[in-house]
């Protein structure tokens, strides 16, 4: 007996739900139970979603607001984020399988502090004046570019997508949000919420379907001008073969392999913390995960042993349960896809140190698995498995363990730990990843550029960079005095 049905949500509403339409069920990773379904949004209900934004924008009240009222409610959707963190995060849980209390202690807060944080740059950002030649001065200007195409992952699917939709509207635009198939319960609710704030119909609206139809319908609808995607690789060659033809400006936020560097000389003990959080955060599924562990050789042994330990500790199961450190992996198709992984590296010869097998309790569950790979060819060194896996290297010097780290198509991010300073620098300067974080890890300022180079992506989040995207600049020249003009034809 299914009890919800998720549909999509255009125009500040809910669509009713349809039974005649195509639908996909919503299952609780934790439980493997049917909790809900989808309602598919097919080419014409994305119409209508683009239509809603698009008028929105053209006629609504949303991009001709003084920038102080639409602060006012961009603070207003913080506080009523805020409010609903609970059913936010219960939310999350059982659609993603994320623990509770990771949800609701970081990633709510995240999603509030973006529309607090895009609030405060509005308000402070300014534009530029030029005035190269005497008599003339120009304007450089920052305008809203429309409606963008927000599709959106469902690792963090409240965290990652809020920044997409707080940068995109602070600036006056409008946009069509599109969850993951996988995760469509939170972030429709998480907007409704933003409705209830103040928030105009039509400003954020959303869509709920598969990739191949409702996200492509959307990345190619001609009115859409934006497409800012956070997903696989594989779909973000899809996503900009797809924008290609409207020649719309992609930002792809994709996958990762990065490198975890512990050298001889790190504080171990913190070295360890940081290395297991890096893999195993966020039930082993994240773009930034240290998947890559590389151990200096004059450690190894030890560093690698009581990692093995530590993984071997790391608290399973219910994400509602407090306790709970790892949850289940967020669908089953997916754990099938880890479990793969695992089986091909057993044969390849890697050895498996701890963990990797299903646990038998209903739902998707398995045990993080440490995995001592035969080299740095192995698949389980080179390809991003998503789930909690950790390959584990050794290296023999500082030359070793930056040409291990660059040996990857991905470049999102690199983590190093050592307690020398001028190391520290070279290691981080010499590492082709767009965020290296030096003894610490997952530390993400809003206001830096986050996102990588090759396999990882397109562009830059954070800050002005994602203010920019959604921005067409504009210069405006004006002559201060009358200028001498040629008289063509005169
Ligand atoms: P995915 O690529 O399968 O799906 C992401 C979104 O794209 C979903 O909403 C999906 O429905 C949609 N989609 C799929 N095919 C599409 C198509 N042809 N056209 C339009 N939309 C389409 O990714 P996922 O499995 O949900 O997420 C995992 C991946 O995301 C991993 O590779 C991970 O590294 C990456 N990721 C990157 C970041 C980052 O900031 N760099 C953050 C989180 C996750």
């Amino acid at each position: 007996m299914t009890t919800i049905t998720i549909t999509s949500l255009i125009n500040g509403k809910r669509l009713e739900a349809d039974g005649s339409r195509d639908r996909l069920p919503i299952v609780d990773p934790s439980r493997g139970e049917t909790i809900g379904e989808l309602q598919i949004a097919d080419a014409d209900e994305v119409g209508a979603a683009v239509a809603a934004a698009t008028q929105a924008f053209r006629e609504g009240p949303w991009p001709r607001l003084s920038v102080a009222d639409r602060k006012v409610i961009l603070l207003s959707i913080r506080e009523a984020l805020m409010r609903n963190a609970d059913e936010l995060a219960d939310l999350e849980t059982r659609d993603a399988g994320l623990p509770r209390t990771g949800v609701r202690l970081r990633h709510v807060p995240r999603m509030a502090r973006n529309f607090e944080y895009f609030a405060a740059l509005i308000d402070t950002q300014s534009e530029n004046a030029y005035r190269q030649e005497p008599g003339f001065l120009s304007l450089e200007t920052l305008e809203p570019a429309g409606v963008a195409a927000l599709i959106a992952p469902w690792n963090a699917p409240l965290a990652l997508a809020s920044m997409k939709v707080a940068a995109c509207i602070a600036l006056g635009n409008t946009c069509v949000l599109k969850p993951s198939e996988h995760t469509p319960m939170s972030l429709v609710r998480a907007v409704e919420i933003m409705h209830e704030a103040g928030l105009p119909p039509g400003v954020v609206n959303v869509v709920n379907g598969p990739g191949p139809v409702t996200g492509d319908g959307l990345v190619k609808h001609p009115d859409v001008t934006r497409v800012s995607f956070t997903g696989g690789t594989g779909t973000g060659r899809a996503i900009m073969a797809a924008a290609s033809g409207g020649l719309k400006p992609v930002s792809l936020e994709l996958g990762g392999k990065s490198a975890n560097i512990v050298f001889s000389d790190a504080d171990i003990e913190r070295a360890l913390d940081g290395a297991l959080l890096g893999i195993y955060t966020n039930n082993g599924q994240q773009c930034l995960a240290g998947s890559r562990i590389l151990v200096q050789r004059s450690v190894a042994d030890e560093f690698i042993e009581r990692f093995v330990a530590r993984t071997g500790r790391v608290r399973v199961g219910d994400p509602l349960d407090d306790e709970t450190e790892v949850g289940p992996l967020a669908f089953e198709a997916h754990l099938q896809t880890v479990l793969g992984f695992l089986d091909r590296a057993r044969d390849e010869g890697d050895e498996v140190l701890a963990g990797g097998e299903r646990l038998e309790r209903g739902g998707y569950f398995m045990a993080p698995a440490a995995v001592s790979v035969v080299g740095p060819e192995s698949r389980l060194a080179r390809e991003e498995i998503f789930g909690p896996v950790a390959s584990m290297l050794t290296f023999e010097d500082e030359d070793e363990a930056v040409a291990m780290a660059n040996d990857s198509e991905f470049g999102l991010v690199g983590y190093v730990w050592t307690e020398n300073l001028r190391r520290a620098l070279r290691v981080a300067g010499a590492i082709s990843a767009g965020q290296i974080w030096v003894n610490t890890p997952l530390m993400r300022d809003i206001r830096t550029p986050f996102g990588g180079p090759r396999a990882s992506g397109i562009g830059r989040e954070g800050g002005m960079h994602s203010l920019k995207f959604f921005g067409e600049p504009k210069t405006t020249t004006i002559a201060l005095t009358d200028q001498r003009l040629e008289k063509m034809g005169g």
